[in-house]
């Protein structure tokens, strides 16, 4: 499975948020240890994008709720 590349997130394959590790993932060394540590960078990964998620977000400014008395 292709990851990575220009315009995606290290791990990432083709699809968006969609991340491969370990053995799987093309170029991979077919090692136990090799696919730990890809288990371990991609988390940093996964952060990047949920990060750039949360900023592309428009911001939805909710309205304050009234509490009035009944009666
Ligand atoms: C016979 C053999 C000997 C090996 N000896 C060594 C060695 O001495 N040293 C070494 O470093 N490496 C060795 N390896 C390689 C090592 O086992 C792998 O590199 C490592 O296990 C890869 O880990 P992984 O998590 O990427 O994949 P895997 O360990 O293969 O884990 C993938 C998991 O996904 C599950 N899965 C697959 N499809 C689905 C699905 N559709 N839905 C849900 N789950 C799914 C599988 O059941 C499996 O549990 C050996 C491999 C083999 C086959």
């Amino acid at each position: 499975m292709l990851t990575g590349g220009d315009d995606r997130f290290p791990m990432e394959t083709n699809k968006p948020g969609v991340f491969a590790v370990g053995d799987v993932r093309s170029s991979s060394v077919k090692r136990v240890a090799a696919s730990v540590g890809d288990g371990a960078q991609v988390v940093a990964a996964i952060h990047q994008y949920l990060a750039a998620q949360e900023r592309a977000r428009p911001m939805i400014v909710q309205p304050q709720m009234q509490v009035t008395a009944a009666g």
